[in-house]
């Protein structure tokens, strides 16, 4: 008969934490080294990044551990020891035949129905190594359950040969630690298909750059977000929070409840009130605050999530080197300009006659041009563009070409909506700050909401948006945010705004007239807000990694390719072009 554990034996299982109290620097979690023997790069990006994703597998073990029969001698028992340099909580302890065993749940299967996984393992070692140092009682076996395939796996367990393996980990855990790059991605790939950071890791991408195109990429990275985006338009409504709830208040008297957890983020338009409870929750539960001004301009935003310090490091150092900003602004000014002349071929092209108007046809030769002059703008060419005459950097001389293009292609749009010239929502021209005419207030309107986008997915990444390459920072607004945002206009808001511009969605009640200012009112900025929204849940075949995902999605995957460029894997970033 096995004993059970005496009273006296349970009073000293008391959680301490001591030796974190007393130490400068802090103790490795168990875990940590459990993720540090899956994989490095896991390790790093949880632990030294602080980037935790709870995803439906990380569930789905929370649930294991709330399930399992507590027993009389089973025990979720927290141990710290500074001589280890290790804390953890214990699934269990268990005595048997009179020994103390330390034993762990597993929701998965076990290594061939044979053996513990050496993640599983190291960490169940460095557990008997706390018991026994807390215990005073020498730990000589842990078992692991292994659900999935019903198996109970045992480990003996030498406290001299644990302590050496343990304190090898603990180890290579500070120096990564002191690393300011990323560990590669690990070699079994297998590894990374249950990966919860996967969709931060981007290991798949990684691979395909380095095998340079080589390779079918398999998706990781999610297709869609399940969660909603709520933009708030009614002047004097307000938000509330009731549990996990929130609660919409509109002028009218009536209330709309929408669960918390289904929200990925807030858009508050005007003159929109939140409660601090709300914003709490918000930042608790990674749900963004974006408040835009009533005419739409982004005023500023709470987008939570970790920020960390090597991330940013990494970007000012990459971002502070002239030759990359100049690499990256070729390739992103390619891609915008490439898309431009593609749309413009697609959308003018004459069905019957297969052929343009003459003017037309200029404009699509200097877009040609400016494409062919960035193209061969390789490392020397950019370097004798300095050199020449001009007195313009070569960077500069990309701008040029960037802002030329620009021009041609809003000339031409008046060739692709399908109006009458003298229709209230003829287009003459860009202008902004404040937009003068209806269809440039259109289009102020759904930049504003795909910078508030792009400033959240480079939160979300973790850079700084206030450092950018292209863009200088002139104005109020995030370079590095109008960078990312160059590669979405017209591909999120250009063409669903044509579109429905030339199917007649439009009225002239949708706009309200101050002076020489033309704002979309209420009515206009809902009809915006679900023609913009809409284009971001469609799908499409990411042209560089072949696999489909949502607009949505693509915004944040590309601000992670970008990050990219400057973390070993580069060539991926603005490689967008419309099929
Ligand atoms: S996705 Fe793969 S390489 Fe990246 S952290 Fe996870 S296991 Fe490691």
């Amino acid at each position: 008969m096995e004993a059970k554990m005496t009273d006296q034996t349970e009073d000293t299982f008391q959680s301490f934490h001591h030796a974190e109290k007393t130490t400068d620097e802090p103790l490795i979690r168990v875990m940590a080294l459990h993720a540090l023997a899956y994989c490095e790069r896991l390790y790093y990006l949880e632990e030294v990044e602080e980037i935790r994703v709870a995803d439906a597998n990380v569930y789905s073990g929370r649930r294991l551990h709330d399930k399992i029969d507590k027993g009389p001698d089973i025990y979720s028992l927290e141990l710290a020891s500074e001589r280890l340099g290790i804390r953890g909580k214990i699934d269990c302890v268990k005595r048997r035949s009179g020994e103390l065993v330390v034993s762990e749940h597993k929701k998965g299967k076990s290594n061939k129905g044979e053996e513990a996984w050496p993640s599983d393992r190291l960490q169940v070692l460095a557990y008997a190594l706390l018991l026994g140092e807390h215990t005073g009682e020498q730990i000589n076996e842990a078992h692991i359950r292994y659900h999935a395939d019903n198996r109970t796996i045992k480990i003996r367990v030498s406290p001299e040969e644990a302590e050496k393996e343990v304190e090898a980990a603990v180890q290579r855990a500070w120096q990564l630690r002191s690393a300011l790059q990323r560990p590669p991605v690990t070699a079994s790939e297998y590894q990374c298909r249950t990966c919860s950071l996967a969709p931060v890791c981007l290991p798949e991408e990684e691979r395909f750059s380095e095998e340079q195109g080589d390779r079918k990429v398999q998706r990781l990275f999610p297709q869609d977000d399940e969660r909603r985006v709520i933009h708030l338009v009614e002047q004097g409504a307000s938000i509330r929070k009731d549990g996990e709830q929130f609660v919409i208040y509109l002028t009218d008297g009536t209330k709309k409840q929408l669960p918390g957890r289904q929200i990925g983020s807030l858009v508050l338009h005007g003159n929109v009130q939140i409660s601090t409870q709300c914003i709490h929750f918000c930042a608790a539960n990674n749900i963004g605050v974006h408040w835009l001004s009533f005419g739409g301009h982004y005023v500023g935003g709470l987008q939570p999530g970790s920020g960390g310090v090597q991330r940013r490091v990494r970007q000012y150092q990459a971002l502070s080197d002239p030759g990359l900003c100049r690499q990256l602004t070729r390739r992103l000014a390619l891609a915008k300009i490439e898309n431009q002349l593609r749309y413009i071929l697609r959308a003018t092209r004459d069905k019957k006659q297969d052929s343009r108007d003459k003017e037309t046809e200029l404009a699509i030769e200097q877009l040609r041009a400016s494409i062919k002059a960035l193209s061969s703008l390789d490392g020397d060419a950019a370097q004798k563009v300095e050199n020449e005459d001009t007195g313009k950097e070569p960077i500069d001389f990309i701008r040029g070409h960037e802002g030329i293009a620009g021009r041609i292609y809003f000339s031409l749009l008046p060739r692709i909506l399908k109006l009458a010239e003298d229709d209230f929502l003829a287009f003459d021209g860009r202008n902004r700050r404040p937009p003068r005419d209806p269809f440039n207030a259109m289009l102020s309107f759904g930049y504003a909401l795909l910078y508030k986008d792009c400033v959240a997915a480079l939160q979300a990444v973790g850079l700084d948006p206030s450092f950018g390459f292209m863009h200088t920072p002139r104005s109020a607004a995030y370079p590095l945010a109008l960078d990312l945002m160059d590669l979405f206009r017209l591909i999120l808001w250009d063409i669903p705004l044509i579109g429905s511009v030339n199917r007649k969605q439009w009225s002239k009640d949708d706009f309200a007239v101050t002076g020489k200012q033309v704002w979309l009112n209420a009515d206009g900025r809902r009809k915006a807000i679900s023609i913009y929204e809409s284009r971001k849940q469609e799908k499409w075949k990411h042209p560089v990694l072949n696999y489909s995902l949502s607009y949505a999605r693509t915004i944040e995957l590309e601000a992670r390719l970008l990050e990219k460029e400057w973390g070993g894997q580069p060539g991926l970033f603005a490689g967008l072009r419309l099929r």
